[in-house]
């Protein structure tokens, strides 16, 4: 390769950021006389960095995944995901874009208790890109990956340890192969060893798979596992009164 191409190729890599977000507004209660709306001014994240998201309780760090994985939609602004603008897709192109580059693990790992690990994780891949055949493969995989006993199947995940459905959630993130993982307070239901084991799992999936993560948390005993933390507040001043558009 010329020293050109290596130039060009590099300034391409530089260009997609896997989040670029600018004066992002949203808006609660926009209908009601006391509507308050959050502010987020400019926040970038490269491909494959895996970021600490910091911040008190209240100051927006939910409102950001959700607004990252399209749960909700920005009233302003822009939010650029592997360079895509997320305001030009319809709402289906939003659902399909998420279920094809997105996994999120929330705070009660979103599984749903009465059914079994397999049904759960058919939910998962509904809308997935793969083939049953890769599906199965990428399951086989994440499932020797997790250590976890492929009996786990077909036990509903409400008779799974805590331990175990934490593997199954971050399996069940990792099945489509999603690009970003958005991760909200996952922890806090963990006694210290269980956060250890699920934090060194979770990062070496993600520098396994060179997945860009956001791992949100007010835990800062959990800053150590990352090498970029950011404190919210350095693009969010939290929620306020002001009227937008
Ligand atoms: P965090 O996740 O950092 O604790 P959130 O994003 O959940 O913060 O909340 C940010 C602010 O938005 C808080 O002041 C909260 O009260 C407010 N908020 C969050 N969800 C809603 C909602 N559904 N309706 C009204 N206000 C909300
Ligand atoms: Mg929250």
């Amino acid at each position: 390769m010329t020293l050109k191409e290596n130039i060009s190729n590099d300034k391409i890599i530089n260009q997609v950021a896997a989040i670029e977000l600018q004066n992002v507004v949203h808006t609660y209660g926009k209908q009601q006389a006391n509507s308050k709306s959050l502010h987020f001014s400019q926040w970038k994240v490269e491909i494959g960095q895996q970021v600490f998201l910091y911040g008190d309780s209240g100051s927006g760090k939910s409102t950001l995944l959700n607004l990252l994985s399209g749960i909700l939609a920005p009233q302003q602004g822009s939010i650029k995901l592997f360079g895509t603008e997320m305001s030009d897709l319809s709402n289906s192109g939003r659902d399909r874009f998420r279920a094809e580059n997105i996994g999120v693990v929330f705070q009660q790992f979103n599984l749903i208790p009465y059914l079994s690990v397999a049904k759960n994780i058919e939910l998962a891949v509904y809308f997935a890109k793969s083939s049953k055949q890769q599906l199965v493969e990428s399951l086989q995989q994440l499932m020797a990956a997790l250590k976890l006993p492929s009996s786990i199947l077909h036990t509903p995940v409400s008779s799974l340890s805590v331990g175990q459905q934490q593997r199954v959630a971050i399996m069940r993130a990792f099945i489509n192969a999603p690009k970003l993982l958005l991760i909200d307070e996952p922890t806090s239901a963990l006694d210290n060893s269980a956060k250890h084991g699920f934090m060194t799992l979770l990062l070496e999936m993600c520098q396994a798979h060179n997945t860009t993560m956001i791992f949100v948390s007010h835990d800062t005993g959990l800053e150590p596992f990352f090498s970029l933390r950011t404190p919210i507040t350095s693009f969010c001043n939290g929620i306020s009164d002001e009227v937008v558009g």
